[in-house]
């Protein structure tokens, strides 16, 4: 199945004009383990968008305070829609009045492992998605340890850092490394430079 045929991409392609926007309509699975990506987005509000791929697909959630290595931090989580692989190596500037207009830097990355159980039996991602509970264990550059995603309503979840020998309300990863793992940028000279689109369909090495 090609990405444009995914019907869990329809949302994502169907709010996009992509003559006028820079970001990637495509991509493939990772050969190996399944990834993730934080992407810092200056949009009318800055947030992270926190990605797991999942079954060939990036499933998103916005994140308007970003992650937290505090276990006693609950951070909001809203659902958003499914995003193609490639969108994993975007940074740059979506034109204003586009949706999502402002800027993107990938602000982490990395491989992740689902951790999910339910009875003793580890839950396949997508199944513990549609139930509304994933446990992820994120290995980035700057954010290591297990997170629970948790359903409130609809589309509202909970991300929550589990209490795990990585757990540490002293460190703010948010606050002290607001750097792009891709490029070294941060929003500011991204923001300055919208030309330098960066494009990648790797991870960081
Ligand atoms: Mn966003």
């Amino acid at each position: 199945m090609t990405p444009a045929d995914d019907p869990r991409l329809d949302r994502y392609l169907a709010k996009r004009n992509f003559t006028v926007t820079p970001e990637p309509s495509g991509g493939s699975p990772s050969e190996a383990l399944p990834r993730f990506v934080v992407q810092q987005h200056a949009a009318r509000r800055l947030h992270y968008d926190v990605r797991l791929e999942i079954d060939g697909v990036l499933v998103s959630w916005a994140v308007p305070k970003g992650p937290s290595m505090d276990h006693a931090v609950r951070r909001l989580a809203v659902r958003t829609e499914d995003h193609p692989m490639d969108y994993a190596g975007f940074e740059g500037a979506i034109p204003k009045g586009e949706y999502g207009g402002g800027t993107v830097v990938v602000w982490d990355a990395g491989v992740w492992h689902n951790l999910t159980e339910s009875k003793g039996r580890l839950k396949p991602p997508a199944e513990a998605v549609a139930r509304g509970h994933v446990r992820a264990w994120l290995e980035g550059e700057k954010l290591l340890g297990a997170w629970d995603f948790v359903r409130t309503d609809d589309r509202n979840w909970l991300m929550i850092k589990v209490a795990d020998a990585a757990a540490d309300p002293e460190l703010d990863p948010v606050r002290d490394e607001p750097r792009s793992v891709l490029s070294g940028r941060t929003l500011e000279e991204v923001a300055a430079d919208p030309g330098a689109e960066w494009h990648s369909d790797r991870p960081p090495s």
